[in-house]
């Protein structure tokens, strides 16, 4: 009896088990239909990715067979909502890769993304689906919203920018760039990964915390080692070096360019960008790198006269200078007797919960947005946190997901992703968006930057939340590279505002923070900011540089990053932010010939709050706020961007606010 038994429950059991359906090819019952994460395999991405590639390729067969003449309707409306499955496993997949990467995913990876790059090239190089949007792109445009203008435009001008107007053979060579771009570019990711995982082995935290490190470790001969070890990772030879794969990356993108009629990778990327062409990138930072490089020299004076204090003091060698290992630990001293504000006073206050509370708060204040937590929903690892938020009406806007430890299978940094976008499906009904805040806070108690990069990405969310928009092309945070940056930085703004203290950053005890603190908080803004500014613009620049790069035949990595160097004037004492070898936002991560983005962005965001700074209201002037959700939070791409700046501004951006906030002008 017993083994009968044991035979039907082995049978059942692999009956159930020959039943499983991928848990992407199913309706999701969960709540909010969010992902079902934990019945997700590794195993089912590649089935769901081809199942995904197979229904897009249908829905658009569908629209290029169909024999009436192209409307918005019968093309641009079914070409926005096709591709449903694809978006429900990218949206988890690009997620979990970045935060938590395994071999196995990994592994998936490598199979993924040559079958993605083709299937988005065959959507690029279909000529009948081309003519319809062409016809109407070129057509009567006067019955179409604003909105469904913008996105008849993003689909033209992205057939155009693939190469649909080129000989076969032309375009036959741009799917093999595209392929290579996407692997190598892969590549280098990993690498960069790896890298930072064999800097954390070596000493035994992470490069989230290499700046935190250098600030407090005392042993200058360790600082030194930390110093090398950050910056020449990607750079040493090993299995993962990274100077050959982006020597290749920058000559397949300039060759792309050079196929689409474009001199180099820089003008093709910035033709359809805020800024427009390379050239006006480059005076912009010029500009803003004199300043940075001057302000820079006045904080090394400063702090080579606390150096030479302690030269006198018997501390150090005679004849000691600043180095790149001593830029932050130095700085802190600076700052203690300049401003006599300390982290470690900060610190109490800010606790992770706290600063969450903080960031919500500032949220509901401004915008009207409640966030509740939700428990016992599905979660792609347990470090998630998961919120439900709504409008002031009640009406839903989105859920929001917080993911703030560092893991080793996690990439560096902070960001924000979209594991759903917003749109409208086929029956109207509003699809609210799923959206992922991911940082690497080492600590449950954060440092001042940690705070700003809550607000930050937090800045992003809202961005992303409180879209009201019909089509995925445009909605939430589908805008361009140097426009997207500017609600994240426009709401760090807010992260130091005295009343908004007052309300979350509070001690264990509950107490809230004194305002004695909060007077050197907010004089110490400023502090060090020639430092922060030089590293930010020179790796904007040095991006530049790399892109305008018709060919990188007999270029060395070094000797290019070297001269670059002294073109630009970079003192030896600070490096660039990122080195070419480690920058995963140009190799990586789709900010080529765009980092320059964040302080473009920072201009029209210091602009923008220097009209609530000059309210009689302030910074919680709440006609404002709301001008500010429904000229810009609300509307994503669905205007051009500097048609929102101005009808919120009433006139055009000025870059005085954000030099005078960086400290580079009075
Ligand atoms: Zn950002």
């Amino acid at each position: 009896m017993k083994k009968i038994l044991t035979f039907a429950v082995l049978v059942l059991a692999m009956t159930a088990c020959n039943k499983r359906v991928n848990p992407f090819l199913t309706e999701w019952d969960t709540p909010y239909g969010i992902p079902p994460f934990e019945q997700i395999l590794p195993s089912d991405y590649i089935p769901a990715i081809r199942a995904g590639i197979a229904q897009q390729n249908a829905e658009i067969d569908a629209i290029t067979a169909n024999p009436d003449a192209p409307t918005f309707e019968n093309t641009i409306v079914p070409l926005e909502l096709s591709g449903r499955i694809l978006s429900k496993v990218t949206g988890v997949f690009y997620n979990v890769t970045e935060t938590d990467r395994t071999d196995e995913l990994a592994a998936v990876e490598e199979e993924a993304i040559p079958l993605m790059s083709e299937h988005s090239d065959n959507i690029s190089f279909n000529k009948a689906l081309y003519n319809r949007v062409a016809a109407l792109y070129h057509g009567d445009q006067s019955g179409l919203t604003r909105e469904q203008q913008m996105v008849l435009k993003r689909h033209f001008d992205s057939f155009e920018r693939e190469g649909i107007g080129l000989p076969e053979e032309q375009q036959a060579r741009l799917r093999q760039i595209n392929a290579d771009i996407a692997t190598k570019t892969q590549k280098i990711g990993n690498n960069i990964l790896a890298e930072s995982n064999d800097f954390l082995e070596k000493f035994g935290f992470s490069v989230a915390a290499y700046p935190d490190k250098m600030t407090t470790t005392e042993d200058r001969e360790l600082r030194r080692q930390y110093n090398e070890a950050y910056t020449s990772r990607g750079h040493r030879g090993n299995d993962n070096d990274n100077r050959q794969l982006l020597l290749d990356v920058l000559d397949l993108r300039a060759e792309k360019a050079r196929i689409l009629g474009y001199p180099n990778a820089a003008a093709y990327i910035l033709a359809n960008k805020m800024a427009g062409d390379p050239q006006t990138v480059d005076s912009f930072l010029d500009g803003i790198m004199k300043a940075a490089v001057a302000q820079a020299k006045e904080e090394l004076a400063d702090m080579q006269a606390v150096m030479d204090r302690e030269v006198r003091e018997g501390k150090l060698p005679a004849g000691s200078r600043i180095e790149p290992w001593d830029w932050w630990y130095y700085a802190e001293k600076v700052r203690k007797e300049k401003y006599d504000l300390d982290e470690s006073q900060t610190k109490p206050y800010f606790q992770i919960d706290s600063v969450i509370n903080g960031i919500f708060t500032n949220a509901k204040i401004l915008y009207g947005v409640n966030m509740e937590r939700l428990e016992g929903v599905p979660v792609y690892n347990p470090e998630v946190r998961t919120y439900k938020v709504t409008a002031e009406d009640g009406s839903l806007l989105g859920i929001f997901t917080t993911d703030y430890k560092p893991r080793a299978s996690k990439r560096g940094g902070a960001w924000m992703n979209n594991i759903r976008e917003q749109y409208y499906d086929a029956d109207g009904k509003d699809v609210r968006p799923i959206i992922v805040n991911v940082c690497n806070f080492s600590d449950d108690y954060l440092t001042i930057d940690e705070v700003e990069t809550t607000f930050h990405e937090f800045g992003h969310a809202l961005h992303g939340l409180l879209t009201k928009c019909h089509y995925p092309t445009v909605s939430g945070t589908n805008v361009t590279r140097d426009f997207v940056e500017m609600f994240s930085q426009f709401n760090e703004n807010w992260a130091f505002q005295p009343a908004l203290l007052a309300r979350y950053a509070k001690n264990a005890q509950g107490e809230p923070i004194p305002e004695e603190l909060v007077t050197k908080i907010l004089n110490a803004k400023k502090f060090n900011q020639g430092f922060m500014t030089t590293e930010l613009c020179a790796a904007s620049i040095l991006d530049m540089r790399w892109h305008e790069l018709a060919t990188t035949k007999g270029v060395d990595v070094d000797a290019f990053e070297a001269q670059v160097t002294r073109e630009i004037g970079l003192i030896p004492e600070i490096t660039y932010r990122y080195r070419s070898t480690y920058f995963n936002h140009i190799f990586s991560s789709g900010y080529a010939a765009g980092y320059y983005g964040y302080l473009w962005a920072e201009v029209l965001d210091k602009d923008a709050f220097s009209i609530f700074a000059a309210s009689p209201d302030g910074p919680y002037d709440l006609a404002l706020a709301r001008k500010f959700k429904q000229t810009f939070l609300e509307r994503g791409g669905s205007e051009e961007p500097m048609t929102l700046y101005r009808s919120f501004a009433g006139r055009d951006p000025d870059s005085a606010a954000m030099l005078r906030a960086r400290g580079l002008t009075d």
